[in-house]
């Protein structure tokens, strides 16, 4: 534990988050609520020690069970699509939560974030992670996101961190008239896909080309 805090203080240094954040910008992303938010978070602390020195690459990374962090740049556009339709987003549900991370930028940005992830020790890693940074307005359910989580429904936004070929049609039942879900989508080739609830259907966006680990069955 000493060495991680000792070796983190140049490796994850304020500067170096700063130096994110000027990518980040620089890629386009404009929300500076979200900046602010991303420069805040200690993306270093959600993963392994020996990979913390490299947390504010511009690059996905290993969290173990043959998943991964989202780069920060994805982090940041997903919140960015999700907040531009939807300012003041009281509910999020949020599919995969792996790690954690995005589940920390999304509950700096919004009133509560309810949480689901399938393999069991990300689950309870995460939840002990985001506790000990404090975040409070955050649920967790151990589930497979196929479901949704019907207790708490509709959602303002839902947002997917694994790919499904297809939407689950309880995700879109689940979501509010003028609700957002942000998520990537299809097998080989995936897109980002921002989908707007409306009173009468849906409407959808298809943006970039993005790659993502496969939305599963079941849990683990
Ligand atoms: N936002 C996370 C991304 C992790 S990778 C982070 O930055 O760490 C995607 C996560 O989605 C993995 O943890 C994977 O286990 C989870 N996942 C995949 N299919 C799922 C499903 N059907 N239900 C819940 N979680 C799922």
């Amino acid at each position: 534990m000493m060495s991680l805090s000792v070796q983190g203080m140049g490796m994850t240094s304020l500067r170096t988050r700063e130096r994110m954040i000027k990518r980040l910008s620089e890629q386009g992303i404009k929300n500076k609520r979200l900046l602010e938010v991303m420069r805040d978070t200690p993306r270093h602390i959600f993963m392994d020690e020996a990979l913390s020195s490299r947390a504010y690459e511009d690059t996905s990374l290993p969290i173990g069970y043959n998943q991964t962090i989202s780069q920060p740049y994805i982090v940041a556009k997903m919140t960015e699509l999700l907040l531009e339709t939807h300012p003041l987003v009281g509910k999020v549900l949020e599919i995969g939560t792996g790690c954690g991370y995005q589940t920390a930028i999304l509950a700096q940005l919004v009133d509560h974030v309810y949480s689901i992830e399938r393999i069991l020790p990300l689950h309870k890693k995460a939840q002990q992670d985001l506790w000990d940074l404090k975040h409070k307005n955050i649920s967790y359910l151990y589930g497979d996101g196929h479901l949704g989580w019907p207790d708490y429904a509709p959602y303002d936004a839902i947002i997917a961190t694994a790919a499904p070929v297809e939407i689950p049609p309880q995700l879109l039942q689940q979501l509010a008239i003028g609700g957002v879900m942000v998520l990537p989508l299809g097998a080989g080739q995936q897109n980002l896909q921002r989908i707007t609830r409306t009173e009468t259907g849906f409407d959808i966006e298809k943006l970039e080309a993005v790659t993502f680990v496969p939305f599963l069955t079941g849990k683990e």
